[in-house]
């Protein structure tokens, strides 16, 4: 049991810091603490605790939970999966290797999908990896930072419960937003961005092998199985669209059912949330990797335009290249810090730069008419040029060095 100061601290696994301090003084609690226990957060600790690496990690919300995701994952993470020991067979994801678009009108193009993916909801996955994470080792709170503080070579970091928690390194994995980057002065975060993230589970007939893409006015909604044969429908929109409706349904009524790939689905699925999950203010905004220190993972370096389907590999991408640089640090082949960020960034920009870049490109054709109508003609005149944008926006099979 534990001893009565302690009792009211929300630990998951482990023995908290303060009483760990108490039987053990170090002047580090930890090589690495990581902020965020998403996909980034979770693969970064699972590979660096494999390396004997101390990690503490921190998570707001306790596990599992359902996040606003489309829920495809491109197959180019699995070599690394497996080298890390995760393997998502025994939680029976859906097998995705075709890709449809669909335009407001109807109008359809397909392709295969050419590394193909997997369909697997966050509820689950981030679930499965937080156990992965404490089996290896990393010492997982459920609690908030504050505020991070680069001091003498280390940081200090605070929550909101109150503690303070000390550390050779900081990797930054908090998602698109969070108070950390307004206390990092961050630039992104100065701005109002109008994109909103709405999705929900459904019961309903679709495609197991499927993964599809349906515009509508202000924005575009993925569908895709997941395990158990659920449907999950997500969609981006731009609030501009949004706001002229009173609520989530009136606008899939309105708007998202002018498109009739998507008002077939709407019109037959049976909603399994109560009400659909919502995140508003997603920025695309550029960002840096490094910020006063802090090596950023995930959506906390650069968030993808989700039609590319490749934010997540780009998470447990980004892991891994974080970590390992950070194994090499703590071995001294990285002779100092300064070295350690500049070959992050370098790493960093080199994988993901062009993707991002595309991305916006695509982004700004859909949300222009004219645009979107010469690219659907293309696309249609071309059915072979689609993979080819779909390769532009995802990374190669990755294998850990
Ligand atoms: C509408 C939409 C659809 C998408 N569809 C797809 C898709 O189909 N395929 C794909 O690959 N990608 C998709 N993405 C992108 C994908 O969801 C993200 O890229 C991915 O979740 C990034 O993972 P992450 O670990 O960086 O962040 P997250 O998964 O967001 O994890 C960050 C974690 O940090 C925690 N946290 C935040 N602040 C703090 C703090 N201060 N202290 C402690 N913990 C904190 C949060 O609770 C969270 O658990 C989509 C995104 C959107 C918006």
């Amino acid at each position: 049991m534990l001893y009565a100061p302690y009792a009211s601290l929300r630990v998951i696994g482990h023995t908290h810091p303060q009483l760990r301090q108490q039987l053990s003084p170090m002047s580090y609690d930890t090589d690495v603490l990581i902020i965020g226990g998403g996909l980034a957060g979770l693969i970064a600790g699972i590979h660096l605790a494999q390396h004997d690496i101390r990690v503490i990690l921190i998570e707001k919300y306790t596990y599992p939970q359902h996040k606003v995701c489309g829920e495809y994952v491109s197959n180019e993470v699995l070599p690394y999966l497996q080298q890390l020991g995760v393997d998502v067979d025994p939680l029976r994801p859906s097998r995705l290797h075709r890709f449809l678009f669909s335009t407001v009108s109807g109008k359809t193009v397909e392709s295969e999908l050419p590394l193909g993916g997997f369909g697997l909801s966050r509820h689950t996955f981030d679930h499965f990896l937080y156990q992965k994470a404490t089996l290896a080792g990393v010492r997982v709170f459920q609690d908030q930072v504050i505020d991070v503080q680069f001091q003498n070579d280390g940081f200090n970091a605070t929550t909101s419960d109150g503690q303070t928690y000390r550390s050779r390194v900081v990797i930054g994995a908090y998602g698109k937003r969070s108070v950390l980057d307004r206390q990092l002065h961050r630039e992104f975060i100065t701005k109002e961005s109008p994109w909103i993230g709405v999705k929900a589970h459904y019961q309903a007939d679709f495609p197991d092998e499927l993964v599809s893409l349906h515009n509508f006015e202000g924005g575009y909604c993925g569908l895709c199985q997941v395990e158990s044969n659920v449907v999950n429908a997500c969609y981006l929109v731009n609030y501009n669209s949004f706001k002229k409706h009173k609520n989530i349904m009136a606008f899939q009524q309105h708007v998202l059912c002018r498109n009739p790939f998507l008002n077939d689905f709407f019109s037959k699925a049976v909603p399994l949330f109560e009400k659909p999950l919502t995140i508003s203010q997603i920025s695309f905004a550029r960002k840096e990797p490094v910020e006063q220190h802090v090596l950023m993972c995930g959506d906390t370096a650069g968030v993808i335009h989700p039609l590319c389907g490749n934010g997540m590999a780009m998470a447990i991408h980004s892991a891994k290249l974080a970590s390992e640089l950070l194994i090499q640090f703590f071995r001294g082949n990285i002779a100092s810090r300064p070295d350690l960020e500049k070959q992050y960034t370098a790493a960093w920009n080199h994988e993901f730069k062009k993707r991002l870049t595309t991305g916006r490109i695509i982004q700004a054709m859909l949300q222009n008419t004219a645009l979107s109508a010469a690219l659907f003609g293309s696309l249609q005149a071309i059915p072979s040029a689609l993979p080819l944008i779909i390769k532009q926006t995802h990374g190669n099979p990755l294998v850990a060095r």
